[in-house]
């Protein structure tokens, strides 16, 4: 029987990249990656998980080692491109657009799935593991000093032992499933998709060259698309193979899923509530390459590493929680770099169980921390001044706090994971409560919010402190990271408070120089009783960065 440090169940994006993470850091280490496919991947009609942002860019680029073959093989992107509902959805250049004009400092790319599998399968043999094509995991035993991997190779049982087993088979969940530590996941949203052969640039579903010469030609098409309203988005993403992926996401509340479960419905689904869409997709039929389905796509996890019976779990087989920011990608990054430390610490000597401990509590932290950026934010989908001043937001704080953590390598490192989680007054504990307490100041401004607005277009880095958070995201602090970190959440609250300002002067008539405690600030209860000495004053470069977001009138808050 052949024996392995690492087996790797499943060899998708995370263990394609498990084991090239592994051997860039170990390369005598024995590594078999086991995957039921029986050939080689399809271009385009693949897998969905085809937008990456800064934080997972960094990861394939620098850590994975693939900065080459991206920007020769793939599409370079040209980030998040966000339209909302117009009085005329059929009119794309009446809809307020929300997406940058320029490159953004911080790279990232759009993949085609089918090669980008390919090659790192392919690459993975280089660095020498053993890549299986057909071969189906049945049971994993687990040992004192060995596991043993059962599976299906060419219609044969084999069985090998490994010191480490990584579960990396998605949504098959092998280690959840076989231990039972799933865990409900109350965010019950819907996915539908399909490419189609060949290019589709959406600058050409407008007529008007004004609109289509700005920003740079083709700058639209390489970003991520997406049309939004109530309940819903839209996504189309240009594929390196010269295909598009479109997809369509939509929360059951308001969008039933057998409204749009087959390709008719989807078509027919359009022409209600994307037209354009409809109008330039239809005729598309007969390149359809695929179509997929996904109901109740988010899922969680109760169990991530366990360093005494040397197991992880990475992707999808853990947790999954939503496409619209496209983070699917962020989290293989920071799962693999937990998961790889511990294999690799464990592999030369040490003993991880605390380690292991540590990381696992810090990823379920983040997973939590994430629901409620899309937790029943699909309802404020419609509103454009509501969303865009959330999309703004979410994107901050990423740019400014879990990017920067994870290109100067702190997840990994327990003294700064300490400083950031080990009390309540810690960074990690600030960051997560005023994140909280925007979210739930989106949800109430909602029925404040009734305005429809078109014709606008919003760069967010026309905003100075989102231009500083993209800029610095791989800039390395050493030990001014923390320094660093605090420096941005103070950043943070002071845009928090100000936009909570603006907000309730309009929902409430209250003061714009209004004393805010970003931390207890509450719609319901603008003007609070609370400690003088924790309210954030204002800021003339964040009044400045703010109106740059700030679509009402300005009558309504002078
Ligand atoms: C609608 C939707 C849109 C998304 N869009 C994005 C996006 O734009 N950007 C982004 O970053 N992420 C996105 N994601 C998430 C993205 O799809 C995942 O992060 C990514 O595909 C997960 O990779 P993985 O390796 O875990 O799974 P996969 O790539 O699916 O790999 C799992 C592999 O395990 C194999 N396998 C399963 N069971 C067994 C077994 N028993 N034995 C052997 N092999 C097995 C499978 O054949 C498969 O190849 C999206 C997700 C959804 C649902």
């Amino acid at each position: 029987m052949k024996h392995y440090d690492v087996i790797i169940l499943g060899g998708g994006l995370a263990g394609l990249t498990l084991s090239i993470q592994l051997k860039r850091k170990k390369p005598d280490i024995k590594i078999l990656v086991l995957e039921r496919r029986k050939d080689n991947a399809p271009k385009a009609a693949h897998k969905v998980g085809e937008s990456t942002v800064e934080l997972a860019s960094y990861y394939y680029r620098e850590i994975i080692g693939e900065k080459e073959y991206l920007e020769k093989h793939e599409l370079p992107k040209y980030g998040l491109r966000f339209f909302f509902k117009s009085h005329t959805k059929e009119v794309i250049e009446s809809r307020v657009e929300l997406g940058p004009r320029k490159w953004l400092y911080t790279p990232s790319h759009q993949l085609d799935r089918g090669t980008f599998e390919n090659h790192l399968a392919s690459r993975t043999q280089e660095y020498g593991t053993e890549f299986l094509l057909d071969a189906m995991v049945k049971d994993v035993e687990f040992g004192k000093d060995q596991s043993t991997v059962t599976y299906k190779h060419n219609g044969e049982e084999v069985k090998a032992t490994c010191r480490w087993v990584a579960d990396a088979t998605s949504r098959h969940s092998f280690l959840k499933r076989k231990f039972g530590f799933e865990k409900p996941m109350d965010h019950a949203v819907n996915a539908v998709w399909w490419r189609l052969k060949g290019v589709i640039d959406i600058t050409d579903w407008s007529e008007s060259e004004e609109w289509k010469n700005y920003p740079e030609v083709k700058l639209r098409y390489l970003s991520t698309v997406h049309f939004l309203d109530k309940g819903y988005w839209v996504w189309v993403i240009p594929l390196g193979t010269k295909n598009t992926s479109i997809g369509i996401v939509a929360d059951p509340a308001v969008h039933p899923f057998d409204t749009f479960d087959t390709y008719e419905k989807s078509l027919e689904w359009l022409k209600v509530n994307e037209p354009l869409c409809y109008k330039m997709l239809e005729p598309e039929t007969p390149n359809k390459m695929d179509f997929k389905i996904l109901k109740h796509f988010a899922h969680h996890t109760g169990r991530f590493y366990d360093g005494g019976m040397r197991w992880g779990v990475t992707g999808e087989a853990g947790a999954f929680l939503d496409p619209f920011y496209s983070p699917g990608s962020d989290f293989i990054a920071m799962n693999n770099t937990w998961l790889s430390d511990l294999i690799l610490r464990e592999l030369g000597g040490e003993d991880v169980q605390f380690r292991a401990e540590i990381y696992e509590q810090t990823h379920l932290g983040l997973v939590e921390s994430w629901i409620p950026i899309y937790q029943n934010k699909y309802l404020l989908m419609g509103n454009a001044q509501v969303m865009s001043t959330k999309i703004l937001w979410d994107w901050a704080i990423y740019w400014a706090v879990p990017a920067l953590l994870f290109t100067n390598n702190a997840f990994t490192d327990l003294r700064t994971l300490k400083n950031l989680f080990g009390n309540e007054n810690g960074l990690g504990h600030k960051f997560r409560k005023i994140h909280e307490q925007m979210q739930k100041l989106f949800m109430d401004w909602q029925k404040y919010d009734t305005e429809i607005f078109e014709h606008k277009f919003v760069d967010p880095i026309d905003l100075s402190y989102m231009l500083d958070f993209q800029t610095n995201i791989t800039r390395q602090h050493g030990d001014k990271l923390l320094g660093k970190v605090g420096e941005n959440i103070a950043v943070l609250e002071k845009v928090a408070a100000e936009i909570f300002r603006r907000v309730s002067n309009h929902a409430k008539g209250t003061s714009l120089d209004m004393a805010v405690n970003p931390y207890t600030m509450d719609l319901e209860n603008p003007i609070p009783e609370h400690n003088e000495a924790l309210n954030v004053p204002r800021d003339e470069k964040i009044i400045t960065d703010v109106d740059v977001l700030w679509f009402y009138e300005e009558k309504q808050f002078a």
